[in-house]
């Protein structure tokens, strides 16, 4: 009866065989302990039944009543609807799907008993498709004794089988092991692990199923805690394992460094020098650096990239720089070429577009060690590319690469010769609650000052209804020789669409302005048009460029002054300020138009004004957060990262202190107890920890 649930497989489980296993694999449950840590994701109350005259709409009850009236109604859909009564109200059953046998069960004057969750109909409250039973004399309906879990299943593997499996873990819950310090566990003064697992497969029928929803019961927070640590740990073990290896010591004279910065026709800020000096403190090292490095639209990181990539070319190393999108590629790329091979380096680009021969051509410099720096798309990251002597490698705009991603690189830019250092630049700032949970990997600084001599960009609100109003507003800009974006967008799903729906757009600003020169951009344009349109527009040859979102990081043209957003409703926070960030990058008064359609919900109209309030990325990064939670904010939701299974980052926010000062206590303590922590917890994500 003691064996570890972590190691006894779901094969020792009753009616799991080999193929059952299989499908419970695609949950991620291969031991019996992973089937106790499958904890449902919400309830259902069936322990009472509800007066209908109690029922609210958005709830969802038992109910039971009588057939009034069962009848077929032929409306914009075919429904059968049937009214029941239990002397407190009457409700009515909607059905979409029925056939003739249930019509006749649901006769007049039959007693059904139905779950479901009451919506506001048009008479009374509706329940549709509800589950329902006739109850007659002789059938038992005795009412449930638990909350009813609903778990998340899989094909083959359905609700049933799994309430069936978890009550046959539950056997084995003693045997949890508890990973946590007992004397924290006083401290916290939450429920024991094996109370809490308990409970939450099987919650006694008085406590309130909201609560459970929203994850506050203590129960919760016990597990919550835990989670939270488990991630944590997993980012930090990731970090010493990190700090384990050897990378190249980075250490120069500084001559390129110099000969670059006697050339730029500024002086880096403040704040960009004592950035770039803590990255140059961490190459000097020979431990791989692991630095993310973040600063506001426009602050300047790309400066600071440079004084890397020098340093490490000095030094003799190869120097890689990926960006997440084709058109920031080429940006970097161009301006890199610049830069650089004024000073007689070599500047390489790779994308997953290049044709055959400029790509072999790509590669061999690559390989023989030529090209010096190459800047690309994730295609950087491909097993036939082979850097000859690769010492740095720099990922701009990170965080649409998600944490995985940023995992798994680390692993193929490693090579016999050390792991190369590794800088992280990103726009979105991130707040210290998710950075300790999600970089709590990395080192980080902070570019907090903008470049001198900038205006700060004015943003205003307007109804789509005023268009015309805009449009003047761009003749005006272009007349006084300024240039302006036009981004529209995203009214479809679908990238051809969107791109179909700017061409009518640039098509119909090209006539309202037969004065402006106006040029398009978009995503299904050849690499090569979309360089031209941009390198035409950056050369001021056009007036006027309208771009889906290609166009939202990097993109640098000081001239432009003036920026529209069509249906800026649709963006999210992040976005949006970083489509504006491409205006107000010179001295000229700057301003963004965000045109919207009417009707606006309300998170769309608070998004709005946020913009429309303030221009600090942090504020604005708080807001986003706020609004759409970590998973999204950092992209990481279809990865499952940030996916936690009982924490949830913002909510649970007062346990992160605790969270890290345990962790702490476990690497000092109980080193032994971290391993089993992650894999109860992450398990298979974990193998992008295996550095
Ligand atoms: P981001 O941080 O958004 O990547 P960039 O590196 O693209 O910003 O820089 C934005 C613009 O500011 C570029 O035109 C760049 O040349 C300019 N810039 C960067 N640093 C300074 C500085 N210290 N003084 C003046 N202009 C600067
Ligand atoms: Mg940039």
């Amino acid at each position: 009866m003691s064996a570890d649930p972590a190691s006894l497989l779901v094969t020792s489980l009753r009616g799991v065989g080999n193929k059952i296993a299989e499908k419970l694999a695609r949950l991620n449950l291969y031991t019996v302990q992973d089937v106790l840590f499958h904890l449902p994701f919400r309830y259902e109350d069936r322990t009472r039944v509800v007066p209908i005259g109690s029922l609210r709409p958005g709830e969802s009850a038992v109910v039971q009543g009588e057939v009034l009236l069962t009848e077929i109604k032929f409306g914009r859909r075919r429904s059968m609807l049937s009214r029941i009564s239990d002397g407190t109200g009457s409700l009515t059953l909607r059905f979409f799907h029925f056939n003739a046998a249930q019509k006749a069960s649901l006769e007049r004057g039959a007693t059904v008993r139905c779950y479901g969750e009451a919506r506001k109909g048009a008479a009374t409250l509706e329940l549709i498709h509800p589950e329902y039973q006739i109850v007659t004399a002789l059938s038992n309906h005795e009412a449930e004794e638990h909350l009813t879990p609903v778990y998340s299943t899989t094909e083959g593997v359905h609700q049933l089988k799994l309430r069936d499996l978890t009550e046959q873990a539950l056997k084995h819950v003693d045997d949890v092991y508890e990973w946590l310090p007992s004397d924290l566990l006083t401290e916290l003064k939450l429920p024991t692990l094996q109370e809490a697992i308990k409970l939450l497969h099987r919650p006694a029928a008085d406590i309130s199923v909201h609560e459970l929803t929203d994850s506050r019961h203590p129960t919760q927070q016990r597990l919550a805690f835990e989670e939270l640590l488990a991630q944590h740990l997993s980012m930090r073990q990731l970090r010493e394992r990190m700090q384990s290896h050897q990378a190249p010591s980075l250490k120069t004279a500084g001559k390129l460094q110099q000969q670059f910065l006697d050339a730029l026709p500024f002086e880096l800020t403040g704040a960009q020098q004592r950035v770039a000096n803590e990255i140059q403190t961490d190459l000097d090292r020979d431990v791989p650096m692991q630095r993310l490095v973040q600063g506001d639209v426009g602050s300047g990181k790309t400066a600071v990239a440079a004084c890397a990539v020098l340093s490490a070319i000095e030094a003799g190393y190869q120097v890689a720089m990926m960006a997440p999108t084709e058109l920031l590629a080429e940006q970097h790329y161009q301006n890199f070429r610049q830069w650089l091979e004024p000073m007689g380096l070599q500047v390489a680009w790779l994308s997953g577009s290049l044709k055959t021969k400029p790509r072999r051509e790509s590669l061999a410099s690559i390989e023989d060690g030529s090209a010096q720096l190459i800047v690309g798309t994730h295609a950087l990251f491909q097993a036939e590319v082979e850097f000859a002597k690769l010492g740095l490698v720099i990922i701009d705009e990170q965080h649409r690469f998600g944490v995985h991603q940023r995992l798994a690189l680390r692993e193929k830019g490693s090579s016999e010769g050390g792991h190369p250092h590794q800088l992280i630049m990103t726009a979105t700032p991130i707040p210290r609650t998710l950075a300790m949970t999600f970089y709590a990997d990395l080192d980080s600084s902070v570019i907090d000052e903008m470049p001198p001599g900038r205006t700060p960009v004015s943003t205003v609100v307007i109804p789509d209804s005023r268009r015309n109003e805009v449009v003047q507003r761009v003749e005006q800009a272009c007349k006084s020789g300024r240039q302006v974006y036009w981004v529209c967008t995203l009214i479809e799903e679908s990238e051809a669409l969107q791109c179909e729906a700017a061409e009518d757009t640039a098509k119909a600003l090209t006539e309202a302005l037969s004065n402006l020169k106006v040029t398009l951009v978009h995503g299904r344009m050849k690499a090569a048009e979309k360089e031209a349109a941009m390198s035409a527009f950056k050369k001021g040859d056009i007036d006027l460029l309208v771009a889906t979102t290609v166009i939202e990081v990097g993109v640098d043209v000081p001239n432009a002054s003036l920026m529209v957003i069509e249906n800026a409703e649709r963006f999210g926070l992040a976005q949006l300020h970083q489509l504006r960030g491409r205006v107000g990058r010179g001295s000229h008064e700057s301003s963004c138009v965000l045109l919207y359609k009417n009707p606006l919900s309300r998170r769309a109209r608070d998004r709005l004004a946020v913009m429309r309030e303030t221009t600090d990325g942090f504020e604005i990064a708080r807001h986003d957060l706020e609004q759409r939670g970590p998973g999204e904010v950092l992209g990481t939701r279809q990865t499952g990262l940030a996916e936690m299974r009982v924490a949830d980052l913002l909510r649970d926010q007062d346990l992160l202190p605790l969270v890290e000062q345990t962790a702490t206590q476990l690497f000092e303590h109980w080193p032994e107890h971290i391993e089993p922590l992650i894999r109860r917890w992450i398990g298979d994500a974990q193998r992008y920890a295996d550095v």
